[in-house]
This record gives structure tokens, sequence and C-alpha cells, in this order.
């Protein structure tokens, strides 16, 4: 048996147990936020499973933004 730090120990078992969270709710369920400069990968906790921004303030901003996009069309 190798002997490791404890911290890597639990950083190990911290990952495999997000993992099996993850795997339990669908992998397919992560998603990019829908924000072009927003680069979060989140984990799609709703339950439809249509969660397109990863946080409230994104999506505040995206629809501001299309608020805009059609002012400039017409
Ligand atoms: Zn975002």
């Amino acid at each position: 048996m190798t002997r490791q730090p404890l911290g890597a120990v639990l950083f190990a078992l911290i990952s495999v147990s997000t993992a099996l969270h993850l795997l339990g709710r669908g992998m397919h369920r992560l998603g990019r936020c829908a924000v072009p400069e927003c680069t979060v990968i989140f984990a799609d906790t709703s339950r439809t499973g249509r969660q397109r921004y990863c946080s409230q303030p994104c999506a505040n901003r995206d629809a501001v933004r299309r608020h805009r996009a059609n002012r400039m069309v017409g």
C-alpha cells in the first residue's frame, strides 16, 4: 500500500462523490452558459433540464442583449 497525504485522499474521495452525484443526475445535463462571453460549465439542476445560464445575472444579461438586438432590427 502506498502512503498518500491525507489531503490527496480526501480530494480523491470528494472527486469521486461529485462524479457519482453528476452521474445520478445525468451527465447530459452538463451545459455551457448561453451567454457567449461566459465560459462557465454548469450542472443543470432544474427539473425540466432546460437551464440555459449558469446564474441569474447571466440570464438577465442575455435578456438585455436580446432586447437590444431586437430594437436594432426593427
Ligand atoms: Zn454565465
